[in-house]
């Protein structure tokens, strides 16, 4: 990689605030702060750019640093990151086949179209049938796995329906594709039955690492808990799954050191797969009012850029996905997201009948000949 040469980084912290990089004149932007907010914790750093990228650790502000770059420093992040990926997980990328089985939900996020307060959609369930009929697509198009996604329910009848449809997609494939659950959260007895139905790995995002914000996106109860999400993670690692978790980046109120926060939470669990985009805001949707404090959608896509390549760096054999949200963004989201990093990604088997039904965001691409193809190398 050619020597950047120096260069140098402001970085400024607030209690309240956050963190805020300028191109502006240091004097002026410490004038501005200190008049807004005498209680500034201001830091500066100078630091050569492969000397930071090339630390076999990150601390928090590493990552801010990271998540600031522009121009040259941002060209040669990703270049690192796609050196790591390429090294470590190769050029294959990983097709797990979608099932968007229902969009019947027991919770209230705020930011989620498919709320259980949200009365304008249709609620719907796949059949068994169209279940297994989207399995046999996903074996015979050599996928190596299936994931079942679905409103959170823990009623008896769901938690049985999904045990007998796991069993069912075992013997469909003998053994042969395996499934991810996205389900959220449920108890270890469920957990466990799941797993021994045939489930290998589970998907639970916890959305932030940061409890307060996470209580500004959900509503205070004991059904959206984030010491209870946290459990629940460490319940499905203890139960014996490979285990997904993710963050959504660009939310209102969020700031970069939570975005920091999040990848050293990733990390620090020892997680084997990632699903994170940028958040896309929903109008029918509470969180919708707060449209205005966001950061653009370009910027928000190229957030979600750099979490994929510093994490690729943080955990050079770590899953990472390349969500349907950034492709959203981006009509080339997906391919830049594995270019940058990740190697995983989701094409929607869902019948298109339902596909409407199950929009978490507005404008969410999914089309049929997502489920055509096979692994592949880039
Ligand atoms: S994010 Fe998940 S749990 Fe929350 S309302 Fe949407 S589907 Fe339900």
């Amino acid at each position: 990689m050619p020597s950047l040469g120096r260069f140098s980084q402001w970085t400024f912290l607030n209690k309240k605030q956050g963190w805020h990089p300028s191109d502006i004149g240091l004097r002026k932007y410490c004038r501005i702060l200190s008049f807004f907010w005498p209680g500034n914790i201001i830091r500066y750093r100078f630091m050569d750019c492969n000397q930071l990228l090339n630390k076999q650790y990150f601390n928090r502000q590493d990552i801010i640093v990271l998540l600031a770059l522009r121009g040259n420093g941002l060209d040669a992040l990703y270049r690192k990151s796609q050196q790591v990926r390429e090294k470590n997980v190769g050029k294959k990328v990983y097709y797990r086949g979608l099932i968007e089985y229902s969009n019947r939900c027991a919770k209230n996020c705020f930011y989620c179209g498919v709320r259980r307060g949200n009365k304008a959609i249709d609620r719907y369930t796949l059949t068994d049938d169209e279940v297994l009929e989207a399995a046999r697509l996903a074996l015979n198009e050599n996928f190596g796995s299936l994931v079942i996604q679905a409103g959170e329910r823990s009623d008896r009848g769901f938690v049985e329906k999904i045990g007998h449809l796991l069993r069912e997609v075992r013997k469909l494939s003998g053994g042969k594709l395996r499934v991810t659950l996205s389900l959220g959260e449920q108890t270890e007895e469920t957990y466990r039955m799941w797993r021994n139905s045939g489930a290998h790995r589970y998907l639970l995002r916890i959305e932030t690492s940061n409890p307060a914000l996470y209580k500004k996106l959900h509503p205070e109860d004991d059904l959206h808990s984030f010491q209870m999400r946290l459990k629940a993670l460490d319940l499905i690692q203890e139960t014996g799954y490979h285990v997904g978790t993710g963050v959504m980046i660009g939310l209102p109120f969020q700031t970069l050191d939570d975005l920091a926060a999040d990848l050293l939470f990733i990390k620090n669990h020892d997680i084997d797969m990632v699903g994170m985009g940028p958040y896309i805001e929903h109008e029918a949707t509470p969180l919708f009012r707060y449209r205005d404090q966001m950061q653009s959608k370009k910027e928000r896509f190229e957030l979600s850029m750099k979490m994929v390549a510093i994490l690729r760096l943080m955990m050079p054999d770590i899953n990472i996905a390349a969500t349907t949200a950034m492709q959203t963004l981006h009509p080339q989201g997906r391919e830049i997201a594995l270019k940058t990093g990740a190697n995983v990604i989701m094409p929607n088997l869902t019948p298109l009948k339902y596909r409407e039904g199950y929009l978490l965001y507005e404008i969410k691409e999914s089309t049929l000949k997502e489920g055509g193809l096979g692994n592949k190398p880039l």
